[in-house]
């Protein structure tokens, strides 16, 4: 079992930030060659998904369409004023799991790992593991 946290600065209130390279680098140095990669991120306004990373777009039509589904409204009773957030970080969950074969993880050709920040700009992290 390998371990790691790795550090994300988030520069915008909503946004998702292509953390694959640093989740490759981290399975190269762990030296695992079969196995299973768990992503965890321990906030509760922010979340990680796993999405298209080719078009940059995308990850913005992801914003666009959470920002309609769940806008920010006087109706919601958290007084911290970010229970849009909250939301959303419960929707796209803060967990994924990606399997390692031959040392590389099983992501399609045009998938890429996205940090979700929804009440940034913010200093967060996420934790990897490797079973
Ligand atoms: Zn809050």
């Amino acid at each position: 079992m390998k371990i790691k946290k790795i550090p994300v600065h988030s520069s915008k209130r909503e946004e998702l930030i292509d953390i694959t390279s640093e989740v490759r680098q981290f399975i190269n140095e762990s030296n695992i060659q079969e196995g299973r990669l768990t992503l965890y991120v321990p906030h509760t306004t922010a979340a990680v998904t796993i999405n298209e990373n080719a078009d940059p777009t995308v990850a913005q039509d992801i914003i666009f369409a959470l920002n309609k589904l769940i806008p920010r409204m006087r109706e919601f009773r958290h007084i911290e004023g970010n229970a849009d957030a909250h939301v959303k970080s419960s929707i796209v969950g803060c967990t994924q799991e990606v399997f390692i074969s031959n040392g590389n993880l099983l992501l399609g050709t045009w998938q890429g790992i996205f940090f979700c920040e929804f009440d940034g700009p913010r200093n967060r992290n996420v934790i990897l593991r490797i079973d």
